[in-house]
């Protein structure tokens, strides 16, 4: 599958990796919107959130906050915003969770 997200877990091509686990990397949004905008994308090809099987929801959600509590971690800001643009309101079509802070966080996020 041509997937941009899919080469990036891959390591087919480069992106600003901030973090990694079992079910997740983060890396930094090429076009940021905001001072701190980063990509939270499922390792695994999701297409988008509504995508999840049964046995998989729980186990990802759990993963999602658990992650995210390590990137408030490393970037040092309680003061974030979380973003899912859905089905045709994606421009990449692999689930990804936009996570927003600092100055022009307010921003559209397309
Ligand atoms: P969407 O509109 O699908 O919610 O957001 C997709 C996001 O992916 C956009 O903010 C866009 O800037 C970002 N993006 C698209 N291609 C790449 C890429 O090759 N590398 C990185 N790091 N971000 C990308
Ligand atoms: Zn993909």
């Amino acid at each position: 599958m041509d997937c941009i997200f899919c080469k990036i877990v891959n390591k087919d091509i480069n992106a600003d990796i901030l973090f990694e686990n079992d079910f997740f990397i983060v890396f930094s949004d090429i076009k940021p919107s905001a001072e701190i905008h980063k990509l939270i994308v499922p390792k695994r090809h999701i297409d988008n959130l509504l995508s999840f099987n049964d046995a998989e929801v729980l186990e990802y959600w759990s993963s999602l906050v658990d992650t995210i509590n390590v990137v408030s971690d490393l970037l040092k800001t309680k003061d974030f915003k979380i973003v899912v643009n859905n089905g045709n309101l994606q421009q990449v079509k692999h689930l990804h969770i936009h996570f927003l802070s600092g100055m022009n966080v307010n921003d559209k996020v397309n």
